[in-house]
Parts: structure tokens; sequence; C-alpha cells
């Protein structure tokens, strides 16, 4: 068997351990004499997984008690009107800041249900930075201010958080969650789809302080509404079962073979730091973001010249380093480092990149 080191942006790579263990689960799942896939999620079986997956969710993210977390489906997608329906009802206004596509996909849901404005934006410069934000810059009754953590298909993040006041802040951390510690009492809500750095494709979650459930439009569907999920512990219908155990898995591996978000942050810091100091020296491949606002998951970067950058990635490929194509936005490379590639991925495709550049230099 051989694997490719995988730096698709999502879904994206699963830390092999994780991969082994369901494996070896797949057909008897601790005794019970079936797999995760098929057994009822009303079990008692189910039940302590899903269970284990929320405390384990808890602790390696110290999701302080008033908090709710959601395990919910439709991709973080669903969150951009899951958040305004339940959140933009005492003014009906939100600020939201554009430092992407997802940013901007989020906003134009919003807008159809309320008043909602684009506080900053880093469109002028193809979203290559984060805009400098100040509690001025947005509208003191916006009922939340709404940005995305780490950018995806630009490679930016907020290395610090925006001062909204007193005004809530939500986040899409789709990209970034489980890569190093947040602060989760700095905000009213995240979301984050979980086949970045989570899990499989299928699984939302949503964490949630608790005040900010029960006042959703009356035009909410039930499905919608954080309150429906809240009260039923993720269960007011099928989850989304195997995805929840794999993202249980993945939450194990980061607390004992990882040893927590501190060290995975220490590690992802490794990684990106080996690619970024290579970009920066090499003089045909380039990063296209400003150096303060990169990702730690996200590596963007381009030749200046399409057909080289062809050849990179057909190269690339062929020696077993795959999805290196850049957004089909955005163009160029880009590779996705998330917490699943091993650090000797990274190495190796540096490696790999300076040998291309010196055949065709
Ligand atoms: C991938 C991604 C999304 C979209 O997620 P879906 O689960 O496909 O809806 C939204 N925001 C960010 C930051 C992403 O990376």
């Amino acid at each position: 068997m051989s694997r490719v080191y995988n730096f698709s942006a999502g879904p994206s790579m699963l830390p092999e351990a994780v991969l082994t263990k369901a494996a070896a689960e797949m057909l008897d799942y601790e005794g019970s004499g079936q797999s995760v896939m098929e057994m009822s999620h009303r079990s008692k079986v189910y039940d302590a997984i899903i269970k284990d997956a929320e405390k384990l969710l808890r602790e390696v993210m110290q999701i302080p008690d008033n908090y709710k977390v959601l395990f919910l489906q439709g991709g973080a997608s669903s969150q951009f009107a899951m958040v305004p329906m339940n959140l933009m009802t005492k003014n009906k206004k939100a600020d939201y800041v554009l430092t992407g596509q997802w940013a901007t996909k989020a906003y134009k849901e919003a807008a159809r249900y309320g008043d909602a404005v684009a506080a900053a934006s880093s469109k002028d410069k193809t979203f290559s930075y984060i805009p400098k934000l100040d509690k001025s810059m947005f509208r003191p009754d916006a009922d939340y201010v709404h940005i995305c953590m780490n950018n995806t298909i630009y490679g930016t993040v907020y290395h610090e958080l925006p001062d909204t006041g007193d005004i809530p802040l939500v986040a899409d951390i789709s990209s970034c969650i489980l890569s190093k510690p947040i602060d989760v009492s700095k905000f009213a809500l995240l979301y984050a789809g979980a086949q970045k750095n989570m899990a499989p494709a299928g699984l939302t979650v949503v964490i949630v302080r608790e005040d900010f459930i029960g006042n959703a439009m009356d035009i909410t569907p039930t499905m919608f509404n954080y309150q429906t999920h809240a009260d039923n512990g993720s269960m007011f219908n099928t989850p989304p079962c195997y995805t929840i155990y794999i993202a249980k898995l993945v939450l194990e591996w980061i607390k004992n073979e990882i040893g927590g978000l501190e060290k995975m942050q220490e590690i992802n810091e490794k990684k990106a730091a080996m690619l970024y100091d290579f970009l920066d020296n090499s003089k045909m491949f380039k990063g296209t973001v400003v150096p303060e606002d990169r990702s730690l998951m996200n590596v963007p970067f381009v030749t200046g010249n399409e057909e080289l950058d062809a050849k990179f990635v057909k190269e690339a490929t062929a020696a077993g380093f795959v999805n290196l194509k850049g957004h089909r936005t955005v163009g160029g490379m880009r590779a996705s480092i998330y917490n699943a590639m091993p650090v000797e991925g990274v190495e190796k495709l540096v490696a790999f990149m300076k040998d291309f550049e010196e055949k065709n230099s």
C-alpha cells in the first residue's frame, strides 16, 4: 500500500492512526457485533459515542459550561443562514467582515434576512490580507459581528481577534478548528464544517453561548433553530453518526497522541514556518499573502507563470504530493497543511519544490 501526501483544502487528510482504528472497528465496534455505520442512533452503545465526542471536544477546546455544543448537518454553508435566523433578531442588524469567498457568502445570505452590512473588506487586493479593524467600524447596535477566522481559499488568518466592544462576535472556524487553542469565551458562537480539520464531510459543529439560543425568527425552519438541537442533545433527528464517531477518534488522537492543542499548535507552526521560509527565500515560488496575516493551515503560492504552475502541479502529483492546485478562482498552488499532515510531508514537499526550482531555472 502506498499513501500519498494529500494537500487538499477539504475534505482533507485524516490522521493515519484514526483510519487504522476505524478500520479495525469496522465490522465489530467494541463487541457490539455491528459497525458504527449500522447501529441505531438511539442505542446505548451509540449514545456513549456521541457523549464522548462532546466531552472530548469540550475538554480539548476548553469550552465553558455555559456554551452548548451542537452536532449538525448541512455544512458551514447552512450556518450562513442559521446564524442570522437565530441571532439577528434583536435590532435585525449584523456587521460582516469580508475576507474572502466564504465570508462574502455568509454576508450575502444574512442580507436576505435583515440589515447586514459589510463593515470592512480586503477584496481590493484579492483578499491577501486581513483588514485593520477597530470598534468604530461596527454599528454599536449590531446584533453581532461575523468574521471568517481562517480564510481557506486565500490563506489568511486573524492572528488577533477584532475588538468589537459589547457587540457579540461570531466566527466561522471551519478551516482552523482544533489547529490551536481558541478562547471560546470571547465568542457568542463558533461554527465549523468538520471536513477540514476534524472528520470526514457530513458534520457541522456549532458552539453557542446559551443565552443566544431561543430567540430565532418566526420563519426559522424547525431544523434551523438552535433550540431544537440544544433541547435534544443533537438527537432531534438522526445525527451524522459515523462522522461523529470519527471526530471522536480524531479528538482522542489530539488529546492522547499529540498532547492537546498547545502541542498541536507547535507542530502546525513548525510545518508552516518550513514552507513560508522556503517561499521567502525562493526565486521561483512566492507566497501570495502579506506575512503578518499568513494562515497556519492553507498556504497559497505562485511561480508567476501559469505554465510553470501547471507543470509543477503535474510533476508534484506524479511524485505523490496531491491536490496542490490552487482554488479555481485564484489559480497557482495551495498547500493545505491541516493537523493530520505529518511534519515529514511538508519536509518532503519543500525538498521537492527545491529540486523543481533547480531543474527549471
Ligand atoms: C469549506 C468552508 C466552508 C464551506 O463549508 P461546507 O461545509 O462545504 O458548507 C465555509 N467556510 C470556510 C471557512 C470553509 O473553509
